[in-house]
C-alpha cells in the first residue's frame, strides 16, 4: 500500500508535473510552506545547485547524519512544496481515501465530488450516497464511514483551519487517532499538511530508506519518527519537505528494487538487503 503522502505527491506528479526516465519536472505550488534553506541549524545550502554525487559525512557513532540525509536530498529534488490540494480539507479527504489504493483511484473518487467536497455535504448525506462517490478508491463503505468520522471531528473546530491551529498538537493528535480509520500516518499527515503543525509523516519508504542506509532508527513508526524529530528543529515547514524528498527518493532511486546508480546517496549507502 502507498501511504498517503506518497500517494498525494503522485497526484502532484500526474496534475502538476512532468516525469520522463529519472527527470522530474516538479511546478511549485506554494501552499502551506515556506522557503527551508534556514531551517537545519547549520543548514549551508552548499549542495544546493548540484545535482551529481555527493560524498556525506557520517557522524553520529559512524551513521549518517539527518542534516547529511536531507542535504543530499535536497541538492537533488530541490523544494518540492506539496501538498497537491486545493484546500485542507479536500487534502483531509485525500489521506483518508488514499489508503490501500493508488492515487489514481484517489483522483478518480475525488473527481466525483464535483463541487461538493465540503464537510457540510459530506455530513449530511446519506452513507450510501457518499460511499457510492468515492467507490473508485476502494473500500468504499469503510472509507464513509471514516470520512464522515474526520469531519465530525472537523466540525468540533467548525472547519476552521485557525480554530484548529490554535489547539495543541499532542491533544489534537489523539483526537485524530481516536477517530474510526484514522492512524498515525494519516493523522500526522492531516496535522502536517492540512494544519501546519510539526507532525512528522513516517511511511514505508521511510523505514525503507533508512534500513538500506543503516540508520539506527530502529523499528516500528514512533520510533523512526522519533528517531528524526530528536534530531531536527520542530519546524513544519521542514518536516513537510523533509518527507517529501524522502518519497521522491524512493519512487526514482530508492523502490522496492533500487536504481542504485547516480543514487544521490550512492557514495554512503551500505545498501542492506539490497
Ligand atoms: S544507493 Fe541504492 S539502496 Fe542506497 S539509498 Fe540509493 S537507491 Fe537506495
Amino acid at each position: 500500500m502507498s501511504n498517503a503522502a506518497q500517494n498525494l505527491y503522485d497526484a502532484g506528479l500526474s496534475t502538476k508535473s512532468r516525469v520522463s526516465g529519472q527527470k522530474l519536472s516538479i511546478r511549485a505550488q506554494g501552499r502551506f510552506i515556506r522557503p527551508l534553506s534556514a531551517h537545519i541549524e547549520g543548514f549551508s545550502g552548499r549542495f544546493a545547485q548540484q545535482n551529481k554525487k555527493i560524498r556525506l559525512n557520517r557522524v553520529d557513532k559512524g551513521t549518517l547524519s539527518t542534516r547529511c540525509l536531507y542535504d543530499a536530498l535536497h541538492a537533488r529534488y530541490g523544494e518540492l512544496h506539496w501538498w497537491p490540494a486545493d484546500s485542507p480539507y479536500e487534502m483531509m479527504v485525500g489521506a483518508v481515501l488514499t489508503q490501500n489504493t493508488a492515487w489514481g483511484n484517489v483522483g478518480r473518487a475525488i473527481a466525483n465530488f464535483g463541487d461538493r467536497l465540503n464537510p457540510a455535504f459530506v455530513l449530511q448525506a446519506e452513507l450510501a450516497a457518499l460511499a457510492e462517490i468515492i467507490r473508485p478508491a476502494g473500500f468504499f463503505n469503510q472509507k464513509a464511514a471514516y470520512l464522515k468520522a474526520l469531519t465530525q471531528w472537523y466540525a468540533r473546530y467548525d472547519f476552521d483551519v485557525p480554530t484548529v491551529r490554535r489547539e495543541p498538537l499532542p491533544r489534537l493528535r489523539a483526537e485524530l487517532l481516536a477517530t474510526r480509520g484514522i492512524g498515525k500516518e494519516t493523522a500526522d499527515s492531516i496535522l502536517l499538511y492540512a494544519f501546519g503543525f510539526p507532525s512528522f509523516v513516517v511511511d514505508a519508504y521511510t523505514s525503507r530508506l533508512c534500513a538500506r542506509l543503516s540508520l539506527p532508527a530502529g523499528n516500528g513508526y514512533d520510533a523512526i519518527q522519533a528517531y528524526f524529530t530528536e534530531r531536527l528543529p520542530v519546524d513544519a515547514a521542514l518536516y513537510n519537505q523533509f518527507h517529501a524528498l524522502i518519497v521522491i527518493h524512493a519512487k526514482t532511486h530508492c523502490r522496492k528494487r533500487p536504481l542504485c546508480g547516480d543514487c544521490p546517496l550512492g557514495e554512503s549507502c551500505e545498501r542492506k538487503g539490497v
